[in-house]
């Protein structure tokens, strides 16, 4: 057996959630209008009698003013440095820009091996050859086809192009070991995730970026009440008595639209109707406590 981790990395709308939606088979990895800023969340879950592929998520890459970004860099050094693997996808049918070549410079000065999975090609690969040349200029030299530490895998993930190649390739790279989580466990462990990613989506949309790194959402609850009703609750877990009071809002009018907005988006992916218990709970060391952060997604 296989086993491993895969850290994606690739800018908004490269196709992440598209690809990892195609591999496992569902709706795990949820489109999302906000950048993220987790560290380190597991996506998706792939099992297959060969192994098993963890895929962590990346936060969202954005040159901006900010392109350097602390947060961000270390959120991705740190997914690199986790990683069995790190699958970089890029938007053939977008020019390069700064954050791809930010990506393969870091990329550049590790070990791990990489995929630079090259998405879209249904849409005519326009630009595909920069972002092979950016990595030969790099390296001063030729990318070719096999056994490479950087090796490109032109994929469409809408279709399906290509894409068991590059399973296939991911597999080539993880080191011989066990599942790291016990297949049983994973049925809802998705959906569980889904939940939390949506309504921490939503936190941070209302609150914009004054909690990122200080928030954490757990659903402890999820019951199916009938085939039209699903009952939810989730604990949102701040640092600090102040947080609270941000995320509740004056006479808890933030959380009610964290809460409304939630509970729309998973009444549509769902296609049922959403009953969304929300509870603030300032728990000071919640980033030290392993068992919370392996609930709600992260690798301890
Ligand atoms: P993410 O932000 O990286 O997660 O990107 P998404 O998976 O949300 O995809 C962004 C957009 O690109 C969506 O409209 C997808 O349907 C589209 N998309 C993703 N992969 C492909 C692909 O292989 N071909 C085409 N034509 N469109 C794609
Ligand atoms: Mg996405």
């Amino acid at each position: 057996m296989k086993s491993g981790i895969v850290a994606i990395i690739g800018r908004a709308n490269v196709g992440k959630s598209t690809l990892l939606n195609n591999l496992v088979g569902e709706k795990v990895a949820i489109v999302s209008p906000i950048p993220q800023t987790t560290r380190n969340q597991i996506r998706a879950i792939l099992n297959e009698p060969r192994g098993q592929v963890v895929f962590l998520d990346t936060p969202g890459l954005h040159a901006s003013k900010h392109a350097l970004d602390r947060a961000m860099m270390a959120a991705i050094n740190n997914a690199i440095n986790g990683a069995d693997v790190v699958l970089h996808l890029v938007d053939t049918t977008e020019h390069i820009g700064e954050e791809e070549a930010m990506v393969i410079e870091k990329l550049s000065t590790v070990r791990v091996p990489v995929i630079l999975g090259l998405n879209k090609i249904d849409r005519g690969a326009m630009c595909l050859d920069e972002y092979i040349l950016a990595w030969e200029n790099k390296l001063h030299r030729k990318l070719s086809e096999a056994t490479e530490r950087i090796m490109p895998v032109p994929i469409s993930a809408l279709n399906g192009t290509n894409i068991a190649h590059l399973v296939d390739e991911l597999f080539n790279r993880l080191p011989e070991g066990e599942a790291l989580y016990p297949e049983d466990i994973l049925t809802d462990f998705p959906k569980q995730l889904t939940i939390q990613d949506i309504i921490r989506e939503k936190l941070l949309a209302y609150l914009k970026d004054e909690l990122p790194f200080s928030v954490a959402v757990y659903a402890d609850e999820i019951v199916d009440r009938s085939e039209k009703l699903t009952f939810i609750k989730a604990m949102i877990f701040v640092e600090r008595d102040s947080q609270k009071g941000i995320v509740l809002g004056k006479g808890g009018l933030n959380l009610k639209k964290v809460g409304e907005a939630s509970r729309k988006e998973l009444q549509n992916i769902y296609g049922k109707k959403v009953f969304l218990e929300l509870w603030v709970k300032v728990k000071k060391n919640w980033k030290q406590d392993p068992e919370l952060l392996r609930q709600i997604g992260y690798i301890v």
